[in-house]
């Protein structure tokens, strides 16, 4: 449309007297509402104060980082509705991926913008003018699509929306920034989950006013941020030493950490607190048009905070067995939290514990023993070997590491320390065909460490066979040089050094190393550390663990152990279905 036109129509527009929160609650119809309600932003206190920030002109940008089914679409659908009749301009929309948009614009906002009284005349008369998601109105233009701006370049935006904007790759804030030309009355409104702390996501949000959505105390009348740490509960056990999750349940409260006042998880007291509550700022530096909002899983008064700490919970028990994304997820996905991946910058001082390896020299057992490893490094002249003894629940010690020079050392070892065969794993990287000859010939199974993510396995899941994976892969057999088959598994080496640095830095369970540790043990366990690294192939940043020190040998059969105690179950490895 000519942009002179376009321009005088934005003027020319008669607007309503109402707030943009009266009329979204007058004109926007609810599609496949069996009554024919209204759109009410009442229903998600959290977007009042973020509607009236979006509808005015004074502000340029608007970053909303929110948890997952809280209302933000059925927000979107209203504020389009919003801009084409009150405040139209050409309005870049961009969604998760073009089918999001196309999904969006079909199923829902083109049948209840049909419905809105005020876009009735607006609509343009040739049907060419609508397609896939783009709506040349006679007064403005609406485009939808995804996550992709390339073929806008030279457009002048009023409005540029995007959704799930943590997935954008780097640049692209400001390619969206771009966008508006510095128009007086030009807006961006960026929303999704939280991300990764560092990104261009992040910034936005670090540079904004930050306002948290806050509850008000009904004693003190201070105001509180939604979040878990206001949250109380027990984690109550039955005789088994299982959780009793319905008495955890109805443990649960939430308490204001200035006067101890104490609320019920009851949906009317939820929904009180949230109707009360409002956005409280956490930069007052931030520059005058650009405003942050933020607020939890909590303040969602239809869910119950007991449901958030049963994940909580479960959440926690994974991390501590070296399993990180349930965590992770949790709090980008319901607690609008960043995350800071900075598990492999580990800085705690290795502490022993009140144990020497001399104790097992004989093969004795650990109380509550289940499983016993041995992993070795494998270099050309000589050995590092590491043996520890694991508990079902994922706590482990050190029994004997150190350096060894002949493979029958190795064998010795796991006689006198009475460990199976094919539990005693060596590194087979290095020389291949060397450690599978000593597979067939001990028994002994042979590791390979992995750039892959994960490994595809195939489980019963009901009457099912479904296909998960894990962050090792299935038992292989390979023909060894000398004759015969030797068996094999590949490890991520990524996720169970992931898992390994959390049991390293004491954020997991128990993970012992003994008062006689070797100076080499001591000097070689930090030897990695996650670094970003520049993939040679594609250009992209990947975080990677990276050697630090010469020798990461003992380190390197650490992380086997963990691999090890992944595969028989006492650590974590996801078993997420894949399709
Ligand atoms: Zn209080």
């Amino acid at each position: 449309m000519n942009p002179v036109y376009e321009a005088f129509a934005e003027v020319m527009q008669p607007g309503s007297d109402l707030s943009i929160g009266e009329w979204f609650n007058q004109y926007v119809k609810v599609v496949d509402s069996p009554h024919g309600a209204n759109y009410d932003i009442n229903q998600t206190p959290w977007f009042k104060e973020i509607a009236e920030a979006v509808a005015d002109n004074s502000n340029d940008e608007i970053v909303v980082v929110a948890p997952l089914g809280s209302g933000k679409t059925a927000f979107f659908e209203a504020l389009i509705h919003w801009i084409v009749a009150e405040e139209p301009g050409f309005t870049l929309v961009t969604m998760q991926t073009e089918q999001d948009a196309k999904d969006l614009w079909d199923t829902r906002l083109s049948k209840a913008m049909r419905l809105c009284q005020p876009i009735n005349n607006l609509w343009p008369s040739d049907r060419n003018s609508i397609k896939k998601g783009t709506v040349i109105f006679p007064h403005m233009s609406l485009l939808m699509g995804g996550a992709n701006l390339s073929h806008l370049q030279s457009k002048s935006c009023r409005w540029v929306i995007g959704d799930e904007v943590w997935l954008w790759k780097p640049g692209m804030m400001d390619e969206a920034r771009g966008r508006t030309h510095d128009r007086w009355n030009a807006r961006l409104l960026f929303t999704g989950q939280a991300g990764e702390e560092g990104t261009d996501w992040h910034k936005a949000f670090i540079d904004s006013s930050q306002g948290h959505f806050s509850w008000q105390c009904e004693e003190c009348e201070r105001f509180n941020k939604w979040e878990h740490a206001n949250i109380r509960y027990e984690k109550i056990k039955d005789e088994e030493d299982q959780y009793d999750w319905e008495a955890i349940k109805a443990s649960v409260y939430m308490e204001c950490p200035d006067c101890e006042a104490k609320y019920k998880d009851t949906s009317e007291t939820r929904r009180r607190l949230s109707n009360n509550s409002k956005y409280i700022s956490d930069n007052k530096k931030a520059l005058k048009g650009i405003k942050g909002f933020t607020y939890s899983d909590y303040s969602v008064w239809w869910k119950p905070w007991s449901k958030l700490v049963l994940r909580w919970i479960v959440a926690n028990d994974e991390l501590k067995r070296g399993y990180i994304e349930p965590i992770k997820k949790l709090k980008q996905k319901r607690l609008a939290e960043f995350w800071k991946d900075d598990f492999g910058d580990v800085k705690t001082k290795l502490i022993a514990a009140d144990y020497a390896k001399t104790n097992y020299m004989n093969g004795e057992l650990w109380d509550d023993e289940r499983f016993r490893f041995i992993t070795v490094d494998v270099q050309r002249d000589h050995y590092w070997i590491v043996g520890r003894a694991w508990k079902a629940d994922g706590s482990s010690r050190i029994l004997f590491e150190g350096k060894v020079l002949t493979e029958e050392s190795i064998r010795d070892y796991q006689l006198r320390y009475k460990v199976q065969d094919k539990l005693c794993f060596l590194d087979a990287q290095f020389d291949t065909g060397r450690v599978y000859d000593y597979c067939v010939k001990y028994g002994w199974t042979a590791l390979h460490g992995s750039g892959q993510d994960g490994f595809i396995h195939t489980k019963k899941r009901g009457a099912r066979r479904i296909r998960v994976k894990k962050f090792f892969s299935k038992y292989e057999l390979a023909q060894a040089p000398g004759g015969g088959t030797a068996p094999y598994i590949f490890w991520s080496n990524e996720k169970v050094k992931d898992a390994l640095v959390i049991l390293r830095s004491g954020q997991g369970m128990a993970w012992e190393v003994p008062q006689d540790a070797s100076e080499d043990y001591v000097h070689q366990i930090d030897s990695e550390v996650k670094r970003e690294v520049i993939s040679k192939s594609t250009g992209q940043v990947h975080k990677r663990y990276v050697k630090i020190k010469k020798d990461n040998h003992l380190w390197d059969c650490e992380a086997m152990q963990v691999a090890a105690a992944m595969m028989v179950g006492a650590l974590r490895s996801p078993e997420e279905e894949v399709k």
